[in-house]
């Protein structure tokens, strides 16, 4: 999609604060942070939203997670995904938070 943002971040088209990639994916930071630690999980394929993306891109967004808590040594993450009127950008992204003041770390 030659108008999405996210498609153009991915490509590398314009820039963004990218803290990992991998075959499939872009994780890179939310330019609009609501949280210490908020973080945009990617497929660099574009999908427009859970209802066009395939079960393996999934899988390996849950993998992404996983393995993002492991190299930051988070005790905690919490993820938060929008659908239909709720998502402003439609190229499907999670987004994945943690350093919450509760969790005191
Ligand atoms: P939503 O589609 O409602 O789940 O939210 C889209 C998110 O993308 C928001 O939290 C924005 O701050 C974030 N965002 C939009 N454009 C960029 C960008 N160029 N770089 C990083 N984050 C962005
Ligand atoms: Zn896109």
């Amino acid at each position: 999609m030659t108008d999405c943002i996210f498609c153009k971040i991915a490509r590398k088209k314009i820039p963004a604060e990218v803290i990992t990639e991998s075959e499939d994916l872009v994780v890179f930071k939310d330019n609009q942070p609501n949280a210490p630690i908020h973080y945009l999980i990617v497929p660099k394929k574009h999908y427009e939203s859970f209802s066009d993306v395939s079960d393996d891109i999934l899988i390996k967004m849950k993998e992404m997670m996983l393995t993002l808590a492991k190299e930051k040594e988070l005790k905690a993450f919490r993820i938060v995904a929008n659908w239909g009127d709720y998502q402003a950008v439609k190229h499907l992204h999670i987004h994945f938070t943690s350093g919450f003041k509760k969790e005191d770390y």
